[in-house]
């Protein structure tokens, strides 16, 4: 799979989320970033992940 930028950079950039990939990895989130309160399954997805699971 194509490496996918950081979702906090990437809703910046106004990134539409309709990539079944990334729609998993928000709707089942294992971390928080605490930078920009996003979540995702991957932390590698996220500028500042902190666990939340
Ligand atoms: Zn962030």
């Amino acid at each position: 799979m194509a490496k996918i930028k950081k979702m906090c950079k990437a809703a910046k950039d106004g990134m539409k989320f309709n990539n079944p990939y990334l729609i998993e990895q928000v709707t089942n989130p294992a971390y928080i970033c605490k930078n920009c309160l996003r979540t995702a399954a991957d932390k590698d997805l996220l500028c500042k992940p902190e666990k939340i699971k």
